[in-house]
């Protein structure tokens, strides 16, 4: 491998991350699986070429798709993860103590194992805790056949290539509205809208015909390229409405002192700019 790493997700645009050090390369039955070490952001896991996440950014993009839901609902106890493999969003789940089950679905066996093995600082001992039920398989099926009940459904996927693709469509979205408790919270991985503004719209169409308030919130990942990220959000409650005072209530009794989150980027998260909200249906 040259000593550079370049990503391959966009014809048109790239972005590229000096290697000092390849630590893991290898094809898993999905996907091919690399790790590498860049001295800016530390161990990098990319898969089919595209970075997903990194020892030093990743905790903005695991915090928001995390505690924006759990901290907006207020009452959180039974989450779905689909994907997510690293492991980075059920760590931050299961800091919440109030969640008492979250179920795991991945459809990589692969990327579960060789996190746990390189990228260790991801989980942080995630998959050891006994309030996380880890399941390999396909997101989409596993949404079709759900008993459902889940406050929180959050949808840490690839992007809509590969594997990922079937977590981008309308089935898999009303499958996942199906599963929701009452009040529940569906967060998606919804791309770069400056370069991927398309992913957005059509995610956001199926969204406004399945909830009440249909929307998505922003936060910028260094290693996201292109600018801020979207999560999609959507839900039959008034939990975008919650009080920065109630926030910052709940945000005192968390017990740990997330790197990125707090109240006021909570709330301002979801104040869009123009070229963002023309992507809105
Ligand atoms: N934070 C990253 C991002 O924003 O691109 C995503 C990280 S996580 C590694 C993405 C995970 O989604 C991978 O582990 C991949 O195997 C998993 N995945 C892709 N398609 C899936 C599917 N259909 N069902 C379940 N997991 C899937």
């Amino acid at each position: 491998m040259s000593d550079w790493f370049t990503e391959k997700l966009h014809d048109d645009f790239a972005q590229a991350l000096k290697v000092d050090r390849v630590l893991f390369d290898s094809e898993t039955e999905h996907q091919r699986l690399r790790v590498i070490e860049n001295a800016r952001f530390g161990r990098v896991l990319t898969l089919d070429d595209v970075v997903q996440t990194t020892e030093g950014d990743n905790a903005i993009y695991h915090e928001m798709m995390v505690h924006v839901p759990i901290l907006a609902h207020g009452n959180v106890r039974r989450v779905l993860i689909v994907g997510g493999g690293d492991g980075g969003i059920a760590r931050e789940v299961l800091r919440h103590k109030g969640v008492e089950h979250v179920t795991m679905v991945e459809i990589d066996a692969g990327v579960v194992d060789f996190s746990k093995q390189y990228l260790p600082m991801l989980s942080d001992g995630a998959f050891d805790d006994p309030r996380l039920n880890l399941v390999i398989a396909d997101g989409a099926d596993f949404m079709r056949e759900t008993e459902g009940g889940f406050d929180a459904i959050l949808v840490d996927s690839t992007d809509p290539i590969g594997p990922g693709e079937v977590l981008f469509t309308d089935t898999f979205y009303g499958h996942a509205k199906r599963a929701l408790a009452a009040g529940g919270i569906l967060v998606t991985q919804n791309g770069v809208p400056f370069l991927q503004g398309e992913e957005l719209t059509n995610s956001m169409r199926a969204f406004k015909a399945l909830f009440a308030d249909a929307t998505c919130y922003l936060a910028t990942i260094p290693t996201y390229a292109g600018g801020p990220m979207a999560f999609g959000w959507g839900t039959d409650g008034n939990h975008r409405a919650v009080s920065l005072d109630t926030l910052a209530n709940r945000f005192s009794t968390l017990g740990f002192e997330p790197y990125y989150y707090n109240p006021e980027v909570h709330k301002g998260a979801f104040g869009l700019p123009g070229y963002v909200r023309r992507l809105m249906p």
